[in-house]
């Protein structure tokens, strides 16, 4: 393992996997939206910390948790609300647009790979889309724009015509993953040979598998992140830094 920490010699560190790659996929975490504005998940400070995410089961089993859910998401949505994307997401759609990396598997709910222009068939969203919601029971999709009045109106937490419960689309603690974004993952990862883990503390299961599949299947891996991952010493080439100072120039020119 190689570990840069200095910014331009990661940038020429990078530069070089990228241009004798035929195919890379990046894998994307919190860290890459911070700079947007929306808190990652375990820096010290973070706001999802001081109100951790309801776990599946309460959420399913108890109708008082279920609206506390339904607080925290809006009270969160406030906070990051008018997120623009950040330099990495749009180095990572110059990307795609010069055919470098074909895919995108992010464990972001934020939709800003989506809002940087990354094609959307071309995003495998792990943990899902915190931009709308959706039945537990007949997988129907709701608009937030309508439930979030009938929520504050009522207090009572929102339910589908049908009579189940209505779900951010997300994956809580404790749900299942969604099995084909599981399925696409893991090809993307069997299918490049260059595999970039970016502003990931790489800690959550079953996702952090997905670099070490790469890995094992030949691929080069690269992390890039402002703290150490336990996957560091099985990487190639560790960049530890800030993520947008190190990705700002592959969104303006990224040759091969
Ligand atoms: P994480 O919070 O566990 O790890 C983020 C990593 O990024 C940390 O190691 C942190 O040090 C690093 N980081 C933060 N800002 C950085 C920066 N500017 N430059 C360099 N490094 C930086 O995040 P995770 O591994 O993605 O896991 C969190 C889970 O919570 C995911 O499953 C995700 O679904 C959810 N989540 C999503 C969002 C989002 O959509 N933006 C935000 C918070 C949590």
């Amino acid at each position: 393992m190689v570990l840069i920490e200095n910014v331009e010699k990661a940038q020429e560190a990078l530069r070089g996997h990228l241009r004798v790659c035929d195919s890379a996929v990046a894998f994307t975490g919190a860290g890459l939206s911070t700079e947007c504005g929306i808190p990652d998940f375990r820096s010290a400070d973070s706001a999802w910390r001081r109100h951790p995410p309801i776990p599946f089961k309460d959420f399913v089993d108890d109708p008082d948790a279920r609206a506390l859910a339904w607080r925290r998401k809006f009270a969160m949505d406030d906070l990051t609300a008018g997120a623009q994307p950040g330099r990495g997401h749009r180095a990572l759609t110059r990307l795609m647009e010069d055919g470098i990396v074909r895919s995108i598997v992010t464990q972001n709910i934020d939709g800003l790979h989506q809002a940087a222009g990354a094609p959307a068939d071309r995003i495998v969203e792990l943990h899902g889309n915190g931009g709308y919601a959706t039945c537990l029971s007949c997988g129907c999709r709701h608009e937030l724009k309508d439930v979030r009045p009938r929520f504050e109106a009522s207090g009572a937490a929102p339910e589908c015509a049908c009579g189940g419960a209505v779900k951010s689309a997300t994956v809580a603690f404790g749900q299942k993953m969604p099995q084909e974004a599981l399925r696409r993952a893991r090809a993307a990862s069997l299918d490049c040979d260059l595999f970039l883990a970016i502003g990931t503390s790489l800690v959550v299961y079953p996702a952090a598998a997905f670099p070490v599949l790469a890995k094992e299947n030949g691929a080069a891996l690269v992390i890039v992140n402002g703290e150490a991952t336990p996957l560091d010493q099985t990487a190639d080439l560790v960049l530890r830094g800030d993520i947008g100072a190190i990705l700002a120039p592959f969104a303006l020119h990224a040759e091969k």
